[in-house]
């Protein structure tokens, strides 16, 4: 017994009997944010663009995972300016918090409440075509506001915005309503994080291109909008897509957005996702583990048992292909992911024991797995990797 008591998890297990620690939001798996990763590598960001170029921080997603609040204040910090979010409920969550900077939201709204709401709450709606436009000019005017809002057009990728053929229209509409104030025209790239050679190239300067003929679509005098094209990638890849501002999601966590770039840009990952052993197994060989029995021991083996499961985020698909850390190892993980628990083989790791922390994404020490290594594994990419994460792990913001 007193050996058992010795063993962390007992210990834990002990002090939450004695109704210590209840609330400790490590029991079993979570994610760690380092919001000083967020504001570093945003400050690293700005010092890449011109000085009238700002930054905004794409925080959809609950800040692609993160904890939008976290990342939204840790990203002003770093000097971003506006923050942008896809849906309206996103935008409102912001405001609530207090954050008064210049919010767009990203998605299209369909309802005229949805509009309302915007005006209501001061974030700026994205227009795609002129039915938003009136329904946002009737409902500034029915209140006597003036409407904030920006422009999408489609320069290549063909999901939201305007129809180029459509943009002098729009354009002219948009001025000759009273109550609309236009801050800002957009569009969005479909292929800058693909290594740009051949037709990748073509796509990426035949967007810009026409991105550049709507600058002349403008009337004199109004020039002092917003022009924006550039994500992460086009933002890392070439400051002639900088414009007046970028918008940048993934690189503000710490990760590159282009897999073929080896150079080190010093971002810093600002996630860990982190989980205990719950259980510690000794089988002997020939024993199949989990269910499908797709891994079968082959020498008699410590199994750890630790509970996260694809409930949590652990796409069920990188079963049996990745590893874990612990004390500066990777332990691999083996058999099917679960629902709620994986499985590692322990065999060559004595000192890993009920309690014990591993790390399944992100920093520990030197070493580092990053959303890039599973979004390989299980034929995704690190932005869903990271989206990927349920609110049934705490967020633990370091
Ligand atoms: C999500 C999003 C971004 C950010 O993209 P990253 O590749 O994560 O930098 C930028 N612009 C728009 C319109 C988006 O929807």
């Amino acid at each position: 017994m007193h050996n058992l008591i010795a063993r962390s998890g007992e210990r834990h297990l002990i002090q939450n009997l004695d109704g210590i620690n209840k609330a400790d939001p490590r029991q079993r798996a979570w994610i760690e944010v380092d919001p000083f990763a967020v504001e570093s590598n945003t400050r690293n960001l700005v010092s890449r663009l011109s000085k009238d170029c700002v930054l905004m921080a794409v925080v959809k997603a609950d800040g692609y995972g993160h904890g939008a609040e976290t990342v939204a204040r840790a990203a002003l910090k770093g000097g971003a300016r506006n923050l942008g979010i896809a849906t309206l409920q996103e935008g409102i969550e912001l405001r609530k918090a207090g954050f008064t900077c210049p919010i767009l939201v990203l998605g299209n709204l369909i309802e005229i409440e949805d509009f309302s709401a915007c005006l209501q709450w001061n974030l700026m709606p994205t227009l795609s075509s002129e039915r938003e436009a009136l329904i946002c000019q009737n409902i500034a005017k029915s209140k006597s506001a003036i409407f904030s809002v920006q422009i999408k057009f489609d320069t290549g990728m063909t999901r939201l915005g305007c129809d180029l053929d459509q943009a002098p229209k729009l354009i002219e509409n948009i001025f000759n309503f009273s109550h609309l104030d236009l801050k800002g025209v957009y569009s969005h790239l479909a292929l800058a994080d693909e290594e740009q050679n051949g037709q990748m190239r073509t796509v990426t300067s035949k967007q810009q291109q026409r991105f550049e003929k709507l600058l002349e679509l403008l009337p004199q005098g109004k020039k002092n909008l917003c022009f924006h094209l550039a994500n992460s990638a086009g933002t890392l890849r070439d400051k002639s897509l900088h414009y007046d501002m970028v918008r940048v999601g993934l690189s503000l966590y710490g990760y590159t957005p282009m897999r073929h770039l080896k150079e080190d840009l010093g971002l810093q990952p600002a996630l860990a996702v982190k989980a205990r052993v719950t259980l510690i197994r000794e089988v002997p060989r020939g024993v199949g583990v989990s269910y499908g029995h797709s891994f079968i021991t082959a020498r008699p083996s410590r199994l750890a048992v630790v509970g996260i499961g694809y409930a949590d985020g652990v796409n069920r698909a990188l079963s049996g292909r990745i590893s874990v850390l612990f004390n500066g190892s990777f332990v691999p993980q083996v058999g099917a992911i679960t629902m709620d628990q994986l499985v590692l083989d322990a065999t060559d790791q004595p000192d890993l024991e009920i309690g014990s922390v591993v790390t399944l994404l992100g920093k520990e020490g030197d070493q580092c797995i990053t959303p890039q290594e599973w979004s390989d594994l299980s034929g995704s990419i690190p932005w869903e990797v990271l989206c990927g994460f349920k609110h049934r792990l705490p967020r633990v913001v370091i």
